[in-house]
């Protein structure tokens, strides 16, 4: 008999409900799935580092960098246990041999890189710092009101006030845990989940060409139907970026994936209608992939 799911994503993954959903998946697929080191963020909310895969290769998959993208939690965790659940069936999904894949690599996966952020896009808390503008509904930055994807020490002093990039480079404990686990694991390539455009940046010119960048974006463009962005080119708006550091850092592939094409698709509806907005058969591979192009 077909077991009952544990992840589905057409619901907002809360904080309580991604520890929850973890905690199950763990306990299911246990040998196949674990829980590694535990992060903290600025208003106290753990940071749940889910490792998939026995493998010695490490790829880094982020999910709700910004917390109104909190669709692209549920997307990483129904990754997990599709994968999973796919490597214990001789099945095959979607032409990878999961058994095999994951003997090979190990995905290591932060569903949930800015619960603070996720807990106010959804009404549930309130950020440190409020602007006249503040609307929880479309609400990006973490608990302090610093945008994480510009608090990386990656030519932060380019970072436009408007960015939000915080006080200094680094300056937040979620920017901070990202990196320890980044310096620990010595990722082969990462991948960080936004959800507006349905396209794959891959390339900066600060950075310049990264080896392996180009086939790891055009694979998943041609694999998963998702466009190419041109090359980031002004300083500006790469400047304190996580896949920008990334690749700064460790001169290896980092891509920022817009999971959701239609760029007008409300937040709350992206997550409602899950499948049909991630375009979900097609992107469901991504991780796989990505692995394969490297
Ligand atoms: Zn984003």
């Amino acid at each position: 008999m077909e077991r009952k799911n544990i992840v589905d994503p057409n619901y907002p993954y809360t904080y309580r409900r991604t520890l929850c959903a973890i905690k199950r998946l763990v306990c299911r697929y246990r040998g196949l799935l674990r829980i590694g080191e535990t992060g903290s963020s600025e208003q106290g909310r753990n940071i749940p580092l889910l490792i998939l895969g026995t493998g010695k290769r490490k790829l880094f998959l982020l999910g709700s960098i910004h917390g109104r993208e909190y669709v692209t939690t549920g997307y990483l965790l129904r990754c997990a246990e599709e994968y999973a659940h796919s490597a214990q069936c001789p099945k095959g999904y979607g032409g990878f041999d999961l058994q095999k894949l994951l003997l090979e690599y190990s995905f290591y996966i932060l569903p949930l890189c800015n619960p603070d952020s996720v807990e106010i896009a959804l009404g549930r808390a309130l950020p440190e710092h409020r602007d006249e503008a503040f609307c929880a509904y479309t609400y990006k930055n973490n608990g302090r009101n610093v945008n994480l994807n510009a608090n990386f020490p990656f030519e932060w002093q380019a970072v436009p006030k408007e960015r939000q990039g915080g006080d200094f480079a680094a300056s937040e404990r979620e920017t901070r845990f990202i990196m320890s686990l980044c310096e620990k694991h010595s990722f082969e390539a990462a991948l960080s989940f936004h959800t507006r455009g349905g396209c794959v940046f891959w390339r900066d010119s600060v950075n310049g060409l990264v080896p392996y960048d180009r086939e790891m974006a055009e694979s998943i463009s041609r694999g998963c139907n998702l466009k190419l962005c041109p090359e980031t080119k002004e300083k500006k708006d790469c400047a304190g970026g996580f896949e920008n550091w990334f690749r700064y850092r460790y001169n290896r592939p980092s891509l920022c994936v817009e999971l959701v094409s239609d760029e007008t698709a409300p937040f709350d509806l992206a997550c409602r209608e899950f499948e049909r907005y991630t375009d979900w058969e097609r992107t469901r591979l991504i991780p796989l992939v990505s692995a394969k192009a490297l």
